[in-house]
Parts: C-alpha cells; structure tokens; sequence
C-alpha cells in the first residue's frame, strides 16, 4: 500500500534520480504510458502524471510498458541478452500468449527463459508476458466507459490489437453487443493488488485478483454461462463490494451483504454457500466441509468446486486448508491466503480488545 506521504517522497526522489530507492518503487507515466525506475534520465514527469508502484509486475498490469531509456526491467548494468530479447518480442506484439512452440521459434530454451526472468524479475517470462497482456486490455476497465467511448470514436477501430485483446477477456467488442445481457467490470485496487470486480445492477458475479491464473478463461466461462457482454463500468453491485473491501482490508468489516450471484452446479452452490458459514478467523477443512453438506465421501469433489470459487475472500475458500493443517492451494496465490487467515485472526482479536476496553 503506498500513502499519499509515501508518493511525495517518491516523487522528491524520482526528481533528485537517488539511486537508493532503485528496486523499491516504480513509476508509471500517465502522459506516456512507461514506467521508469526512479534513477531515469528521461526528462521527469509532474507529480499528477505519476503513478507509484511497488513491483514492475504492478506497473505491468496497470498497463505501462518498460521505458527504453532507463529499462525497468534490468538489473542496473546487467541483463542477459534472452531476456532482453524476450522482453523485445513482448513489446513487438504485447497481446500474444506465448507458448513453448514461440520459444522454439526464437530458439530460447524455455526453461532457461522461465529461470532466468524468476531470478531477475521474481516472475517467470510467462507471468510477465502475461502480466502486460492483461494490462492493455484492463487499462481499459479501469478507465471505465469514458475511454471505451473515446476509443469507439477515435482509434478504436484501427487499433486491432487493442480490441482483439479485449474481445478476448470480455467477449464481444462493444460495437457488437446488440442482444446480450450486459455485465459491468471494475478495476478496484486494493492492498493485496488489484482485483476485478463483475456484476450487474443485482448482483456481484465475480470478484478475482487481476493476477489470478486461469482468469481469462474464468471470465470467458462466466460469459457464456450468462450468454453476456462484459464491458467496463460500475453497477450498485460493484460500488457496494469496493466499499466492503475497503472496511475489511482495514480490519473494520468481515461479514459481506452485496448480493452475490453464484454460477455453478447446484453441488457447487451447495459447496459455496457452506463456505460462507465458516467463521472469520477460523478454518475447515474439505473433509469438514464435505461432512457439513452431508457428503462427506466427496471431499475431492468439495475441493474441485472450492478452486471453482469466482468470488474472491467474499466466498471465503481461502478459509479451506488441508486436514493436516497444511495451507493447501489459493487460485491467487500462497502469499495472499496466509496474509488472509492471518489479518483475520487479527482483526478479530483487535476488535474483542477493544470490547473488552469499551
Ligand atoms: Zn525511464
């Protein structure tokens, strides 16, 4: 989470370029669309076309590209040429998802490309291609209608890469939407990154860390099952959950009320809604969750429909560990489910002191 006194300090150290803050901030140039490492030589931006990142990863998926200049993505003075070349193809065609047969073609070993990029930039070469790809098309999202407007009258049209990337995580361009239902997508920051949020006037139909494996495929499923379009904007669903997130990241809230719209089997709604009574600060099991529905042979088919979860920390799956007390998987990662458990452990043990105090 960076403060607002934290980007002034940024900032002051992006003008005098102190070389001390290399590796802890990144800055993203609205004017642009780069981002720099603080040390860069081009010519700086002002203050309100910054935007502060900690990772490169971060500055990656709000949709800046690495500067040529100061190259964010290098470690100073050094970079292999692989990687250097991998980071060049990105950028000649951003929105392609690589493969091993790309690799071959750039005769790369994708196992020295996948070591290699986690070694210098803590994310595989994937990840970051990745990382870029689903930037461009969630720049889009976060802007909110006014750019896709802009974008429909201006470049929309000639700017196919754009809009092939998007009709790829959201389905039809908003120039064929005709007859579909329509579901609203937001980009909510928060201060485990950023999360994307779905819903329509009702009700909330996915809330997934923009990071999420799978997360494309994700919202493709969910808009076939609803015979949807997805494009950018807010619902009622969407302001309420952002609010929410707000009070639970503060360790003010942990009980959510915005209606939740569940797309799945019934046994997966079943599955789901058990999630939704394991108290806060607490965890089960998928032997315990199999056995709370009455099926307590089908704690595989508990486990499959618990990573189907699409609705991030409100369906509390990351309060699913292994019976032997391991962490077991997280769709959005390791880190996050431990940060979860434990801030809820907290928050809990925060409030009953002041209670106590009260
Ligand atoms: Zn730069």
């Amino acid at each position: 989470m960076i403060t607002s006194a934290m980007k002034s300090e940024y900032y002051q150290a992006l003008i005098d370029k102190k070389s001390e803050y290399e590796g802890i901030f990144y800055v993203g140039v609205k004017t642009t669309g780069v981002f720099c490492r603080p040390t860069c030589p081009a010519r700086k931006p002002k203050f309100e076309n910054c935007e502060f990142y900690e990772t490169a990863k971060q500055a990656l998926l709000a949709s800046f590209r690495p500067c040529q200049r100061c190259r964010p993505l290098s470690h100073p003075n050094h970079v292999s040429e692989l990687v250097q070349q991998l980071v060049n193809a990105v950028e000649e065609n951003p929105e392609q998802r690589w493969k091993e047969d790309d690799f071959r073609k750039l005769s790369v070993d994708a196992s020295t490309a996948r070591r290699q990029f986690k070694k210098r930039f803590g994310m595989t070469f994937v990840e970051y291609a990745r990382s870029r790809r689903m930037g461009i098309a969630l720049k889009h999202i976060r802007a909110g209608n006014a750019v896709i407007d802009a974008q429909l009258s201006t470049g929309y049209e000639s700017s196919s890469g754009f809009r092939d990337a998007f009709s790829r995580i959201m389905g039809a361009a908003p120039t064929l939407l005709g007859k579909h239902n329509i579901l609203k997508a937001s980009w909510l920051d928060t201060r485990l990154g950023p999360m994307i949020a779905i819903a329509d006037e009702e009700s909330l139909y996915l809330l997934e860390f923009v990071d999420r494996r799978g997360l494309e495929r994700e919202v493709e499923r969910l808009r076939q099952r609803t015979k949807s379009a997805i494009i950018p904007g807010y619902t009622e669903p969407i302001r309420s959950i952002e609010k929410e997130l707000e009070g639970y990241f503060e360790g003010e809230l942990m009980e959510f009320k915005t209606p939740l719209w569940m797309a799945g089997s019934p046994f997966q709604k079943e599955v789901w809604e058990q999630l939704q009574k394991i108290p806060p600060g607490q965890t089960s099991s998928y032997a315990d969750v199999a056995a709370a529905i009455g099926k307590p042979s089908a704690y595989r088919a508990v486990a499959q429909a618990n990573g189907a979860n699409q609705l991030a920390i409100v369906i509390p799956c990351h309060r699913v560990i292994n019976s032997n007390g391991d962490l077991g998987g997280y769709g959005g990662g390791l880190t996050r489910k431990r940060w979860l458990l434990n801030h809820e452990k907290e928050s809990l043990s925060m409030e009953t002191d002041e209670t106590k105090e009260g």
